[in-house]
């Protein structure tokens, strides 16, 4: 059971990316709004992008609960998911069933804890503070943890304090964390944002000109 297990966290992270991009964010048409299979979701979470920006990374659809229509739809679209997944799963593997619904409950928590908490965010899911505070908001994708985006280079971050510690963006000693990291980056490594870099080439200049003194 718990390799299903494992294979359906694989999988809800999988369809984060998906869902993310193409559902939420919509496919750019030049000339024409974004389209998604899903226009309510897709208004909502740019509703949600915007609200962030503009408070710090915080959005009260949250601290409002299902009394905000973009909490309800966020539960709703989980729910359906879930629902669905479970179902298919089900005759498959339990442990891949167990997996989906515990990935969707899981998401809603961290995404809502995240906005109502951004110093938690911070800390525990950087990625998704770079998905919303950096100017390109079309790159990390993942939300509850960043393996689709170290997989399919969409990973971009915006400055060192906001880089995880490692790609599994769990805790791990850090000798494993460090060999994982370097294992992982030298196959797919992260992108860093234009800023970060001026940032980090300023804090080398820095290092440079302080050990000349
Ligand atoms: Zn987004
Ligand atoms: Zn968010």
């Amino acid at each position: 059971m718990i390799k299903g297990f494992i294979a359906g966290l694989i999988v809800a992270n999988g369809f984060e990316w998906v869902a993310h991009k193409y559902i939420l964010h919509g496919v750019h048409r030049t000339g024409q709004p974004r389209y998604s299979p899903v226009p309510r979701s897709m208004a909502s979470h740019w509703a949600h992008h915007r609200e962030v920006k503009t408070q710090h990374f915080h959005d009260d659809c949250y601290v409002e609960g299902l009394a905000s229509w973009r909490t309800r739809n966020e539960l709703l679209s989980l729910g359906v998911v879930a629902a669905t997944s479970i179902a298919i799963f089900a005759p498959l593997s339990k442990g891949m069933a167990i997996a989906a619904a515990y990935s969707a409950i899981n998401y809603f928590y961290v995404h809502r804890k995240a906005h109502l908490q951004p110093d938690w965010a911070k800390r525990r899911i950087p990625w998704h503070v770079d998905h919303h505070m950096n100017a390109n908001q079309d790159a990390n994708w993942c939300v509850t943890k960043p393996w689709f985006d170290y997989l399919l280079g969409t990973r971009v971050v915006s400055s060192p304090d906001l880089k995880e510690a490692n790609p599994l963006g769990i805790w791990l000693p850090r000798a494993v964390s460090q060999r994982f990291t370097h294992a992982v980056e030298r196959l797919r490594p992260v992108k860093w944002t234009p800023t970060a870099l001026t940032a980090t080439d300023c804090t080398h200049q820095q290092n440079r000109l302080r050990k000349v003194a």
